[in-house]
């Protein structure tokens, strides 16, 4: 038995088989070959299993993270059989003796170029695509697998993990993942908590593990590789107790968010996916205080169109039924690279392109998701939410793209029902002018994480400044502070949703702050619930 320390990321407990998953790429190389007919049925072969492979993997995805995240896979598996891709890798492997892997490999460097090469954007974002499935082809010939990782359930080893990758993946086979670099503030942790995934970072992973046996403890922070038959029996013990007091805690859902001196702070849920719905509900949700849209666009391979939105969002506002739905505009860019959105490299790209710039940039692509906002807006209590604002001049422009979007609804016969219209106080610049910004919101959102990140000057995702990252550090309850002061000056509410409202080391010091109300990720709300039940404020 070995025991390893890491960082907890999400702190629930796995036990289970480990799945290694291997990053680099053997090195591919120009060997030649005898007979290279034989070597084009191979491709041709190869061909037809990852195509199969793709489409079993879109049904699959389709059942857990829905069909629109799953359509990718059916996109990549059209690809793989598309007849100039084909052409160009048999006339490679012909003309010059080749053996496949090497004629795959060229015909992805030269279809990926030619992608990343043109104008439009959306045959520029095909080229990751053309990557993608470059690389599945290659590992199909060499008899390996890898992206769509074991059918079996197991725990996920690997060196980072992306949103995108997490989306990706089939909920019910990942039973925890151990990641070697990661931070718990970063996207894709904040997704595995709220997916409810127990997760740790910070362990490097030993090749040897793989296939073996293994607990993940992310309460304690410990990945134990082999445990000892009365380690497993202590774990299994703490499972069960622990659903126990989940199965007690569920049905502590109805008991009001009220603090001991009767302060009630509403308290709702931060999703990103539909499938999330279910379990803010479960726990007693309030409402959505934060509906992260960019999962929607991160994975599809072209930008979800206007109906497509609409949809969605609607299916959010329905099932909450009377609460309220609050819809965040996209926060793309920085660790959320859309691949439909394709952007230039950009040397700093937390400081860069990326939530609201990308919007006010891009108008046809806001207009349409404000159309799909306030179209669902006629179905239930909805609220918009502006992501990554630093001046009046953004809110200014938003309030003239907002008033033509609702005049064009209007036209088109459509009868607005009110939506709320929310600031998220996440950069120094809107804390420190919340006082002016607050005459252009119905109430701000702090999104604790990204201030964090902007006050302190730390990447929140480089786990080797973990120790600089700290969202409780004084400067940002200042800011917190303060920005509760304006906002309520002009009598508008202030909700927390970044990850520090989840914290109940400090659930009561933001209560006597003058929090309104806390939006944290589902699996979180029984906790939550309970320390504002113990607050003395
Ligand atoms: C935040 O920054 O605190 C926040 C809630 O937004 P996100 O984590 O999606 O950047
Ligand atoms: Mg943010």
């Amino acid at each position: 038995m070995e025991v390893y320390q890491g960082h907890k990321i999400s702190g629930q407990i796995a036990i289970g088989t480990i799945y290694l998953r291997r990053e680099e790429q053997e090195r591919i190389v120009p060997e030649t070959v005898s007979d290279a007919e034989a070597e084009v049925t191979r491709y041709e072969e190869a061909v037809k299993k990852a195509a199969s492979d793709l489409r079993a993997l879109s049904s699959k995805a389709e059942q857990n993270v829905g069909a629109w995240n799953a359509r990718i896979f059916e996109v990549h598996a059209m690809m793989t059989e598309d007849v100039d891709y084909r052409e160009e890798v048999t006339r490679t492997i012909k003309s010059k003796n080749l053996c496949a892997e090497y004629a795959v490999f060229l015909t992805g460097e030269h279809f990926s170029k030619m992608f990343s090469d043109m104008e439009d954007d959306y045959f520029r974002a095909r080229a990751q695509d053309v990557k993608d499935i470059t690389d599945r082809l290659i590992r199909t010939l060499r008899g390996q697998t890898r992206a769509e990782d074991p059918d079996e359930p197991h725990i996920l080893v690997v060196g980072e993990l992306t949103p995108d990758d997490l989306i990706r993946q089939v909920r019910s086979r990942i039973l925890g993942i151990v990641t070697e670099r990661g931070t718990a503030y970063s996207h894709a942790s904040i997704l595995a908590r709220s997916m409810g995934i127990p997760t740790l970072s910070g362990i490097s992973p030993d090749p040897s593990w793989n296939g073996r046996k293994a607990i993940l403890d992310g309460i304690r922070g410990t990945l134990i590789i082999n445990p000892d038959p009365s380690t497993v029996k202590e774990y299994l013990g703490i499972l069960s107790e622990r659903a126990e007091r989940e199965a007690k805690q569920k049905s502590s859902r109805t008991e009001p968010a009220v603090t001991k001196n009767g302060k009630r702070i509403p308290l709702l849920a931060n999703i990103g996916d539909l499938s999330e719905l279910e379990t803010a509900k479960q726990y007693g949700a309030e409402g959505i205080g934060l509906l992260r849209t960019e999962f929607l666009f991160l994975n599809a391979a072209q930008v979800p169109s206007e109906e497509e939105q609409y949809a969605f969002y609607r299916k959010a506002v329905e099932t909450m039924g009377d609460r309220p739905v609050v819809i965040r505009t996209i926060d793309i860019g920085a660790d959320k690279p859309a691949r439909c959105i394709p952007m230039p490299e950009e040397d700093n790209p937390a400081l860069g392109n990326r939530a609201i710039r990308i919007s006010l940039s891009n108008r046809e692509l806001f207009t349409a998701q404000l159309r799909a906002i306030f179209r669902a807006g006629m179905h239930g209590n909805v609220s918009v939410l502006y992501p990554m604002i630093t001046s009046e001049w953004e809110m200014k422009e938003i309030a003239e793209i907002e008033a033509d979007v609702k005049d064009s609804l209007k036209n088109d016969g459509y009868t607005l029902a009110p939506v709320r219209r929310g600031i998220m106080i996440e950069t120094p610049a809107a804390a420190v002018l919340s006082d002016r910004l607050s005459e252009y919101a119905d109430f701000f959102s702090i999104g604790t994480n990204d201030l964090a990140q902007y006050v302190l000057a730390v990447d929140r995702k480089n786990y080797a400044l973990e120790r600089y990252y700290n969202p409780r550090h004084e400067a940002i309850m200042r800011l917190i502070a303060a920005t509760i002061g304006n906002a309520h000056k002009k009598g508008i509410p202030v909700s927390v949703c970044g990850e520090l409202a989840a914290d109940t080391d400090v659930t009561e010091q933001l209560i006597a702050l003058g929090v309104d109300e806390l939006s944290v990720s589902p699996s979180l709300l029984t906790e939550v619930r309970q320390a504002i039940r113990e607050s003395n404020v």
